[in-house]
């Protein structure tokens, strides 16, 4: 991809309201546009990151065995006065027809899920599966803030599973909360796992993915080892206190909730007569579960874990391009031919083994502008081709992790890049 085909540039300014490092950086990089108060375009790069994100949730869930479908975003009034939730939950955004209905924008999407699978499941034998999908959402949140960390409308996957008894639940539970701990590393983050209290859902038992960042509005009681948290809304445990897990030392941390799982126990099936009939020809409740991540605030959390002052740093795993190339101009013609040629001839070569490359091609700006733009975008590996570097028949090398450039010769740089971005 050349920059100069990109029409979403960066900007050297940061917007003026930018809280925290995400709403500055995604959108001085030109990642994201903020439409108005919590609501955004996902541009270009940004939305590269945003699939990489959600493939490797994906991914993740697929592996579970669960199934993707794609639900409304129009939800009937109906499903949610089913579940006292039409008047007593706060975070509706409500919609009226011109024929006189109501609908709400889902917020969540147990009210559809629930009636959907009451249609397939008949006894004991459609028991048990999951479904999820990746969709957006829409809540009325009093303050939308910290760019994409806090939304009105943003981005989810939620998955819903069905059981016959409370051991399959619980072992379907277990072996998603292990699924979300490694989509959160694939990432490119660690994450503790707290014990929550289930909120407006359920009293059962819930867990919260937590992203430690000095960004987060979640106080956290955090192992300093291994993953076990608190959150301190619900703590049993205090600072410097021994982790009940591992032994070490207890602390208190600032996290971003970026995943919640919610044993619901009957809730759903009580309000909608979600049956199966068992072995013995009785009618019982299915069991349910549900299981949440944010896909848009993870992309945020992301950034305000791997990022410096000059901009973003993304892990390779969810980059919107691996490589970013920058050709310096020359003043003589044939320098600048050959400069230009040898960056063609690389993206090419990488783009035909699965690299992905961005490439600064613009020949009005200085190098400095151009280095900064790569500091902020944040790809992994710079790659400068120059009159210098030609000069040694190399190209200079810096990692955006690292602190040190090198010159790669031209015969080796493609082999050295693909055994960069393995
Ligand atoms: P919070 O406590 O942060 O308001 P929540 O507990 O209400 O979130 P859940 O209903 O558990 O959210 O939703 C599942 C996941 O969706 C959350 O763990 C979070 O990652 C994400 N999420 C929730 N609200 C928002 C929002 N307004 N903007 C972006 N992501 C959100
Ligand atoms: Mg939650």
């Amino acid at each position: 991809m050349k920059y100069s085909n990109c029409f979403a540039k960066t900007s050297k300014m940061a917007p003026a309201d930018a809280d925290s490092a995400n709403a500055k950086f995604l959108v001085q990089a030109g990642f994201v546009d903020q439409t108005m108060a919590g609501v955004y375009t996902w541009l270009p790069f940004g939305l590269s990151v945003l699939r990489k994100v959600e493939q490797i949730v994906r991914e993740e869930m697929n592996a579970l065995g669960a199934l993707e479908i794609f639900m409304p975003s129009l939800h009937p009034k109906e499903f949610w006065e089913a579940t006292n939730r039409w008047d007593n939950v706060g975070f509706h955004f409500k919609t009226h027809s011109q024929t006189d209905k109501d609908y709400a924008l889902g917020a969540s999407h147990e009210e559809v899920v629930t009636p959907l699978v009451k249609k397939f499941i008949e006894s004991y034998k459609s028991l048990p599966f999951a479904t999820y999908q990746i969709n957006t959402k829409f809540r009325d949140e009093l303050r939308a803030k910290s760019g994409v960390l806090r939304g009105r409308e943003f981005r989810m996957k939620d998955m819903y599973s069905f059981h016959t008894n409370q051991e399959d639940l619980s072992a379907f539970y277990q072996k998603t909360l292990e699924a979300y701990v490694r989509a959160y590393n694939r990432c490119g983050l660690n994450v503790k796992v707290a014990e929550a209290s289930g909120g407006v859902f359920t009293k059962n038992m819930s867990h919260e993915f937590q992203a430690l960042t000095d960004a987060g509005e979640d106080t956290i009681l955090a192992c300093s080892k291994c993953e076990f948290g608190q959150n301190v809304e619900v703590a049993t445990v205090k600072d410097g206190d021994a982790c009940p897990k591992c032994g070490s030392s207890i602390v208190t941390v600032k996290g971003i909730e970026i995943g919640n799982i919610f044993d619901l126990g009957t809730k759903y099936s009580d309000a909608f007569d979600l049956n199966f009939t068992d072995e013995n020809g009785e009618r019982k409740k299915v069991l349910m579960g549900c299981y949440g991540i944010g896909t848009s605030r993870l992309v945020g959390a992301i950034v305000e874990a791997c990022h410096d002052e000059k901009g973003m740093i993304w892990p390779k795993s969810v980059a919107p391009f691996q490589v970013h190339l920058v050709t310096l101009n020359s003043k003589d013609d044939a320098v600048r031919e050959n400069i230009m040629g040898t960056a063609d001839d690389l993206v090419r070569d990488l783009e035909a083994q699965g690299v992905e490359v961005l490439w600064d091609d613009r020949e009005d700006v200085s190098p400095g502008a151009k280095f900064a733009d790569a500091d902020l975008i944040g790809a992994p590996l710079r790659v400068i081709v120059s009159e210098k570097s030609l000069k040694e028949e190399s190209v200079e090398w810096k990692e955006r992790a690292g602190t040190e450039s090198r010159l790669v010769k031209l015969a080796d740089v493609l082999e050295e890049i693909k055994e960069f971005v393995k």
